[in-house]
């Protein structure tokens, strides 16, 4: 993103969150290279602002709901109900009944399709559900393990073959197993083994509607990038040899970090600077408070006994995740600590990192902010002032 136009929004904004139109844009042509002829469907829970949605939904993805809100926000956003998707646990029959027709929901354990059947019989209404599998393969070709999401493999076959649920017919899968995965070969694996899945559904069922592979398509953090040409040129031959045996099935891919992470800016101002015993510190406003994820990760790097723990999304990506960026290239270089306004020690987003020296007023960007980020922070503790989102659409408009 220009930065003279984010110096230009700073004199009007104290912290704010900006996504680059132009970003998402890109990202999402990306996808559409890497999964021609699939079905993208934009993961709403890792950023839901209003222009991020339409910026998805305008260039044809679907959504990934994971709330009857969720849904309704895809709706209000234009989307139609055979483009909506609503997979998550724990959905209560209020969640069910409120989304009946106005999407499609994927039931997330048998004892949800039971209960899904029952609503539906009592309204005596028909619809067609999907089911998220546990299934018997990993990431990782490990064991397969147990798992609070979904249904494991052997009981939705089991199921299938001896329960008939008269409302509720089960016409699409779901698999989801990982998020943030840089390696493309391990990707396309796991694709391959999804899509045996559903060749063992449609044997047994017959040709599903629908195939949803899930995500795992990580966003390019500390250096470690997916190589999408490798990806591409895997999925291609897999998904169409899917494709030629079912081809009114259709294949599904989700992402929400990969469309949205790059794209996001996070700017706080410097409110104050001082010395403490020979260590410099820079006091930003907003940053545990409204972009909770860098303190959390300095926290974690801090305590953790590994140099390199392994990552647990959305709320750690692991130490690099974030870049500081001081944005005065002119000027001599200075070891600062980067902290927060709030009034916690936990509030350090960067111990002891040399950056151009700040001065009260000016600004410090972290970048890598459009995903999990405003929407996994408190925003409201201790009455500090919340941080804004900023649309920077295609035309140069702020939304
Ligand atoms: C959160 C989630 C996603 C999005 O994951 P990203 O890593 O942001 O692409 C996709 N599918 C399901 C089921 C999810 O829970």
């Amino acid at each position: 993103m220009d930065i003279n136009r984010i110096k230009a929004i700073a004199r009007e904004h104290e912290s704010f969150y900006v996504y680059d139109e132009n970003r998402i844009e890109n990202n999402i042509s990306a996808l559409k290279r890497c999964f021609a002829g699939a079905d993208i469907l934009y993961s709403i829970k890792c950023n839901p602002n209003k222009g991020v949605l339409k910026a998805a939904f305008s260039r044809g993805l679907g959504a990934d709901a994971a709330s009857a809100g969720e849904v309704e926000a895809a709706l209000d956003a234009g989307l139609e109900p055979e483009n909506i998707f609503y997979s998550s646990p724990g959905k209560t029959d209020e969640d069910i009944l409120s989304v009946l027709r106005r999407c499609t929901i994927i039931a997330d354990s048998l004892s949800e399709v039971r209960r899904i059947d029952e609503l539906l019989t009592e309204r005596n209404e028909r619809a067609d559900i999907g089911i998220r599998i546990n299934p018997n393969f990993s990431f990782d070709s490990s064991a397969p393990a147990p798992s609070k999401f979904g249904a494991d493999e052997n009981a939705v076959f089991d199921f299938m073959r001896h329960n008939a649920c008269n409302h509720a017919r089960i016409k699409g899968i779901h698999v989801h197993l990982k998020s943030q995965e840089t390696n493309a070969e391990a990707l396309a694996g796991y694709h391959k083994n999804v899509l045996n899945l559903a060749e063992r559904f449609a044997d047994e069922f017959g040709e599903p509607d629908f195939v949803n592979m899930g995500s795992g398509i990580g966003a390019s953090l500390g250096g470690s990038a997916l190589d999408m040409d490798l990806l591409g040129a895997a999925a291609k031959e897999s998904f169409s040899r899917f494709r030629q045996k079912h081809p009114s099935t259709r294949l599904m891919v989700e992402s929400g970090r990969y469309i949205v992470c790059s794209a996001g800016t996070y700017v706080a101002h410097v409110a104050d600077k001082k010395v403490s015993l020979g260590k410099t510190y820079v006091i930003l406003t907003g940053t545990l408070n409204a972009f909770l994820r860098p303190a959390l990760a300095r926290l974690i790097m801090k305590y953790s006994i590994s140099a390199n723990p392994a990552g647990s999304e959305p709320l750690f990506s692991g130490a690099d995740a974030f870049e500081f960026i001081a944005p005065y290239d002119d000027r001599p270089i200075e070891t600062v600590t980067l902290a927060g306004n709030v009034c916690t020690a936990c509030d350090i987003v960067a111990e002891d990192i040399e950056l151009p020296r700040l001065e009260r007023g000016d600004i410090v960007l972290i970048s890598n902010a459009g995903s999990y980020a405003a929407v996994l922070s408190p925003n409201q503790f201790s009455f500090q002032r919340k941080a804004e989102e900023l649309f920077l659409s295609k035309s140069g408009n702020i939304e």
